[in-house]
């Protein structure tokens, strides 16, 4: 594959959660100026649509897929908002800060929820959420983050939906750091939505949210928001009636999504971008333990998406010092997120490959050779 990395260390590479490291060929995409009611970007939106839509199989299990403007959380704030009705309530599973951000969500919109937690380094236990929903009657609707981005965990996304289902819940799935690496099939486990972004394994660029939503869902939600620009059943009909979209649109996203999608078809979809990016996580792991950096997960629950490591002990390392000396060199990392460790996270997604691991391995290990001193 072509990446981003040439050697020329005016060029970044993004280590991150995301925004991530793009191809030249995305962000040439960019260089053309739509008018957003012309044929040609009214069929580049439905093609996006029946695009994102295919990731996850989700024409036969009679899906559709809303794009909507902005960030990754605008499209969770808008599924949630407008798919739990107003009557509903939300039972929330928490292993990480995106769990924590929907009960944030729907606290700010009104809607009856509650949450489930678990420390951050284990997975939701779809035994405890059979047993919660047991308990309460009065739970409509469940979430859960399919790779909580805060760790780099996996949560077992097809036991819950399984529970989810068995108990007659509607199942809400935030994977946005999974959508197009790890394998979600509708037609193979039961959701009412998932959403995901633009800007992170699909590797296009920033400003476009999505929810795969379930069409008989979507129909029902009619007046359940509480915000007019989040209000993913008004955006759904928009784009059903005129094919457009209510407001502006991130046009020049759009078409660099578009162009992302071709080279995540031509590596192979899902099952090429998983080998490409398990590669990048086993070189990054096996590296940065030699240079004594331990992850923190457990092997078996670390998704290939972004590892978390320990702060090392001993005094010697400074976060800041270590961030702004790979941040000279065209590196960029992350800091932790985790409420109870000190840490810090480097991503494996993104346009980069093998070499760009090793080539941040390089920097870091002189990085670490200069800080011991
Ligand atoms: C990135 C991410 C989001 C959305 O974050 P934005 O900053 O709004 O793009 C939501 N959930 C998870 C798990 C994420 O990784």
């Amino acid at each position: 594959m072509t990446t981003n990395w040439d050697g020329n260390p005016s060029e970044n590479l993004l280590l991150t959660p995301g925004p991530l490291t793009t191809t030249p060929a995305t962000r040439r995409a960019m260089q053309r100026d739509w008018g957003s009611r012309d044929c040609d970007f009214i069929e580049l939106t439905a093609r996006i649509r029946r695009r994102l839509l295919a990731v996850v199989g989700g024409e036969a299990a009679a899906m559709t897929c809303v794009p909507i403007q902005g960030s990754g959380t605008f499209a969770v704030e808008a599924a949630l908002q407008t798919l739990v009705p107003r009557d509903g309530k939300l039972l929330i599973l928490v292993n990480g800060a995106y769990g924590r951000r929907m009960a944030e969500i729907c606290r700010v919109t009104g809607r009856a929820h509650e949450v489930l937690e678990w420390p951050e380094d284990r997975p939701v236990d779809p035994a405890a959420v059979a047993a919660a929903l047991e308990a309460d009657r009065a739970v409509t609707d469940v979430a859960v983050v399919h790779v909580e981005t805060t760790s780099g965990l996996l949560n077992p996304l097809a036991e819950v939906a399984e529970v989810v289902a068995t108990a007659g819940r509607r199942l809400h799935v935030d994977a946005m750091s999974s959508f197009g690496a790890i394998g979600i099939e509708a037609g193979a486990m039961q959701f009412t939505s998932l959403f995901a972004s633009s800007n992170k394994c699909l590797e296009g660029v920033p400003g476009i949210g999505f929810v795969i939503a379930d069409v008989v869902a979507l129909t029902c939600a009619k007046g359940n928001a509480v915000s007019l620009a989040l209000d993913l059943e008004a955006q759904w009909r928009g784009l059903e009636s005129a094919g457009q979209w209510r407001f502006t649109p991130p046009t020049h996203v759009l078409a660099a999504l578009d162009a992302a999608l071709d080279q995540f078809d031509a590596e192979g979809g899902v099952p090429g971008r998983f080998t490409r990016y398990s590669r990048n996580c086993a070189v990054l792991c096996a590296g940065m333990r030699e240079l004594g950096f331990t992850p923190w997960l457990d092997d078996a629950l670390q998704a290939p998406v972004i590892v978390t490591f320990r702060i090392p002990d001993g005094g010697w390392f400074r976060f800041g010092d270590f961030y702004d000396s790979l941040h000279a060199r065209g590196i960029v990392i992350y800091p932790g997120k985790l409420t109870a460790l000190d840490s810090f996270r480097i991503g494996c997604i993104g346009a980069i490959g093998e070499a760009e691991i090793r080539r941040a391995l390089g920097v870091i290990a002189e990085t670490v050779a200069a800080m011991r001193g």
